[in-house]
């Protein structure tokens, strides 16, 4: 019985610290790459700046 406590205990820290580590991952849906900048992963953080400069280039 208490090995089954024990056994819920650590699955409720590694299910927790899952959901704090989804917090500072990547805005983009479906990517779980580490932040990088504005909440975005490097490669999401380059599209989105990529697409502001080619915006900027057309306006
Ligand atoms: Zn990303």
């Amino acid at each position: 019985m208490k090995k089954r406590m024990l056994s819920l205990f650590i699955a409720l820290i590694t299910v927790s610290q899952f959901t704090a580590c989804g917090l500072f991952s990547c805005k983009e849906s479906g990517c779980d790459d580490e932040v990088y900048e504005d909440g975005y992963c490097k490669y999401h953080y380059y599209i989105n700046a990529g697409s502001d400069i080619l915006k900027d280039i057309i306006n």
